[in-house]
């Protein structure tokens, strides 16, 4: 079966695609940072999935060169590219988000094409972020899409995430163009992402980006009052890495980027969710007739590429939310103690 190599394989969607690509059949090597996550990360899999799982360290991804053994270890048929960081407001974000971002993807895609020539294809996980225009919504969201920033703007913490995915996926179709590697490029576009949460979480503070304020939502953060959506738009996890492994081999999705959006929600629909699916949860909610803020005319999306190519079909939102609640529930043990004794009555 084919061999992969996959970055980002201890986050909230790699682990995902991890688990998928095991379950497929493909042996798999993650990149981790040290060897302790790596020994974690192969302690998940005790059955005989494992026995397709290695890791490999790749301590700084930013490094020159930092990819040049890694993608050696075997002769891999497809690489994943998903590590990349995933927060709002980094201190510095040059060193913190550009460049593991930006000399990440250029670095392993250089690495690639110089060590490991027997690769086919290689995906990497971008972002809605990397097409999103807040200033000035299109009237629809397609794969032609990209936002307006530039290197210098996205030195403002605020726009640093945003900066860090569009000139990252820039970066690697401009060294498609003028390298002409031997495999090809497919880039993942999804929105905010939900659903079960898979990957090791020393503590529930240590929750991903976007699974964040349905964190929030069950330890009784927002009683009062809903925040403000940041997204309108939305997918679950399982569908981003169903997508992922459909793209290694799919005919026609080799050189695509790929939007791949559920539908549109607001904050108020996932508690409203929430309510409904755990109603030992009311209590900490709040109130039911607050208004949601998902406006009459907001953008559209265009997501016929992905259904068409990689005949992708969608989890519903009560499906994804009920999920994303259901493991966190489980992971917390300091959920238990906040949540159970206030509204168990
Ligand atoms: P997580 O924070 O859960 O995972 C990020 C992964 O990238 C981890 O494996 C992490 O390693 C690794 N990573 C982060 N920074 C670095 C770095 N400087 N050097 C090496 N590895 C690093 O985030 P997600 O799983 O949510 O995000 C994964 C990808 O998906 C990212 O590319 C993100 O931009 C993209 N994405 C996510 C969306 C979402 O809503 N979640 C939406 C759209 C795109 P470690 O475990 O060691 O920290």
């Amino acid at each position: 079966m084919a061999k992969v190599f996959l970055t980002g394989g201890t986050g909230f969607v790699g682990a995902h695609i991890l688990h998928e690509l095991l379950v497929y059949g493909y042996t798999v090597v993650a990149a981790v940072r040290s060897s302790w996550k790596g020994q974690r990360l192969e302690q998940r899999y005790t059955d005989e999935l494992g026995d397709r799982l290695s890791t490999v360290v790749v301590e700084d991804i930013s490094k020159e060169g930092a990819f040049d053994e890694a993608v050696q270890t075997f002769p891999f048929d497809f690489v994943i590219h998903v590590a990349s960081p995933f927060y709002l407001f980094p201190k510095n974000p040059e060193e913190d988000m550009l460049k593991p971002a930006i000399s990440g993807t250029l670095g392993l895609l250089q690495s690639v094409k110089t060590y490991a020539p027997s690769v086919n294809r290689v995906i990497v996980t971008s972002s809605f972020a990397a097409m999103e225009n807040p200033t000035s919504h299109p009237p629809v969201y397609s794969e032609e899409c990209w936002n307006p920033i530039t290197y210098e703007q996205a030195l403002d913490p605020s726009l640093a995430y945003f900066g860090s995915k569009k000139l990252a996926e820039k970066a690697a179709w401009a060294f498609m163009l003028e390298e002409k590697p031997s495999f090809t490029l497919t880039t993942i576009c999804p929105p905010l992402i939900y659903g079960p949460v898979m990957h090791h979480l020393d503590t529930l503070n240590d929750i991903n980006t976007s699974n964040e304020f349905i964190r929030d939502v069950i330890l009784g953060k927002f009683q009062e009052h809903i925040p403000p959506t940041p997204l309108y738009l939305w997918v679950d996890v399982r569908d981003v890495a169903h997508v992922h492994i459909q793209a290694l081999d799919a005919a026609g999705a080799e050189s695509e980027r790929f939007l791949v959006v559920a539908g549109h929600c607001d904050n108020k629909a996932i508690i409203d969710v929430i309510r409904e699916e755990f109603p030992q949860l009311a209590p900490i909610l709040p109130p039911k007739i607050l208004p949601g803020d998902l406006p009459l005319n907001v953008y559209q999306y265009d997501d016929t590429k992905v259904t068409k190519i990689l005949g992708l079909r969608y989890h519903s939102l009560r499906d994804s939310i009920k999920a994303t609640v259901a493991t966190l529930l489980d992971k917390g043990d300091g959920l238990e103690k906040v949540v159970r004794p206030r509204c168990l009555i």
